[in-house]
């Protein structure tokens, strides 16, 4: 470089000159958009933590909450909040509202309830309905509402965010009782979806977290949340067109039904 003819010198800086104002000058449209994902449930737990992780990735994030007003460190991300309770249609309707015109590329249907039930008497069967209200009714009316926006998305991408507890095949102690009933009801509204959806683009996946240190999961579950976020969003970001319709768990392995 030192030994160059001073004109090699200055017609190489006029090339860096000119790369440079051609990428100055590159119109937006040609900057593809940063993917907009919605989490339901986003105000503790694993929605948390999939928007700190995904809004740190460069999504741009809408986290639901029940109670914006309470969700402190869901806002401290600086993501778009929205009031979201997935057992009320009026509020579903609200954010479908809310998000508008706008393209969803990715929905995380991520809310939900558990039970501690763990024979058959000791459970209340009032309470079966309302975890069948959060953990099937609920992504059923979220996606059907935001259906029009993620037509719109170039991801088309659907998550429900199951339980190995929802697996019929691999419930050998029982208990958990209206828990594992409403996740098994979320994988065959998840298969359905994939069926109706896969000529349309959409990939719709049910996807089971593990056992993970949250509120539901208590402080001996085997995962922390940001290991659990890791690996789903490592089988979320591989995701393709074939896996539709698939029920997996966080490492991306297949779970039977
Ligand atoms: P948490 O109990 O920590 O968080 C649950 C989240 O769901 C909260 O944000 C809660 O909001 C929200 N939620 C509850 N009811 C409603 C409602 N009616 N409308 C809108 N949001 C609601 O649970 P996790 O983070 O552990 O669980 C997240 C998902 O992962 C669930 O679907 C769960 O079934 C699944 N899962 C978790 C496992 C684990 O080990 N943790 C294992 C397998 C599956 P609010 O604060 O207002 O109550």
């Amino acid at each position: 470089m030192l030994n160059m003819p001073r004109r090699s010198v200055a017609g190489i800086a006029a090339i860096v000159i000119a790369c440079v104002a051609v990428a100055q000058t590159k119109p937006a449209a040609e900057t593809p958009a940063a993917p907009t994902v919605v989490i339901t449930g986003a105000n503790r737990g694993l929605g948390l933590a999939f928007a700190r992780r995904l809004s740190a990735d460069g999504y741009r994030v809408i986290g639901t909450a029940r109670r914006p007003d309470a969700a402190d460190e869901l806002r401290s991300l600086g993501v778009r909040v929205e009031q979201l309770d997935v057992t009320d249609a009026a509020s579903v309707r609200r954010l479908a509202e809310a998000i508008g015109d706008a393209p969803v590329d990715i929905l995380i249907n991520n809310a939900g309830i558990g039970s501690r039930a763990r024979a058959l008497e000791d459970f209340d069967v009032d309470d079966a309905e309302r975890i069948m209200q959060v953990n099937y009714l609920g992504p059923m009316r979220v996606t059907q509402a935001l259906l029009p926006a993620l037509r719109k998305g170039d991801r088309k991408l659907i998550v429900n965010i199951t339980s190995t507890y929802g697996s019929i095949e691999r419930n050998t102690r029982g208990g958990a009782y209206g828990y594992r009933e409403s996740k098994a009801a979320l994988n065959m509204f998840t298969r359905s979806l994939a069926a109706e959806l896969k000529p349309h683009g959409f990939t719709c996946i049910a996807l089971s977290p593990g056992w993970v240190k949250t509120d539901m999961g208590g402080p001996n579950a085997r995962l922390t949340p940001d290991e659990s976020i890791d690996a789903m969003i490592k089988v979320i970001e591989s995701l393709s067109a074939e896996h539709s319709g698939s029920f997996l768990n966080h490492a991306g392995d297949a779970v039977p039904w």
